[in-house]
């Protein structure tokens, strides 16, 4: 059924629906034009107004689109359970709330289920305002301490556009070395459709 899926987002959305429940708090690190942070909203949001996603761009132009699409799809109370920052995703660290979070190295602890990254341009956007290399690493340092334990860093990352392939080289060496007690380290990438966007989905076991 996974296979099925036309598009890489949406074989990602179908793992997350296996491991975000309803009250989690969860991140989107590239909210670009939405789709991604409202699907999460929809795994998260429950009666009790538990769930949380943290959504970040540096494009004001991305989270004002985030914002419409989220007013067009949900309830006013749904979507106070999201929370928009202006920042690049490597300074997540300084804008999550203290108590989501407490430190970083090997102490951390974290409350987030996803932190989920889909890198490149915004669609129909500024095709130069990208991902870079550098501090999606970073972030992907800070995503590592902050996840809980049982919960899933997921990235589709695109290798067409040019500093495309150097991400994808950055994002897989990281995910190489993450410790085998640890995590579990995936890649989804389709063979006969070389230039498709690869999946990277990595389970932090404890
Ligand atoms: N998830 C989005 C959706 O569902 O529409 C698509 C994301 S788009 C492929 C990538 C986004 O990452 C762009 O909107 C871009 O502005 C954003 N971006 C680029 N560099 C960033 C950074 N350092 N920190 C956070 N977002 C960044």
């Amino acid at each position: 059924y996974v296979f099925g899926k036309k598009k890489a987002t949406e074989v990602a959305h179908k793992v997350w629906e296996r491991v975000v429940r309803k009250g989690d708090t969860v991140i989107d690190a590239t909210c670009g034009n939405g789709y991604d942070t409202l699907k999460m909203l929809k795994m998260v949001a429950d009666e009790s107004q538990q769930g949380c996603v943290y959504g970040f761009d540096i494009q004001n132009d991305a989270l004002e689109k985030t914002s419409s699409l989220l007013e067009q799809s949900v309830s006013p109370n749904e979507k106070e359970l999201v929370k928009l920052f202006q920042i690049c995703h490597s300074k997540m660290g300084e804008v999550l709330p203290e108590d989501t979070w407490m430190g970083l190295g090997s102490d951390s602890l974290g409350d987030f289920r996803l932190i989920a990254f889909n890198l490149g341009y915004l669609p129909g956007g500024d095709k130069t305002l990208i991902t870079e290399p550098h501090t999606t690493l970073e972030a992907l340092n800070v995503a590592k301490d902050i996840l809980t334990p049982g919960g899933l860093i997921s990235l589709v990352v695109y290798i067409g556009h040019p500093g495309g392939w150097q991400e994808w080289e950055t994002v897989q060496e990281f995910a190489s070395k993450l410790s085998v007690e640890k995590w579990i380290c995936c890649k989804l990438q389709m063979l006969n459709r070389p230039m498709s966007p690869i999946l990277i989905f990595l389970f932090k076991k404890y």
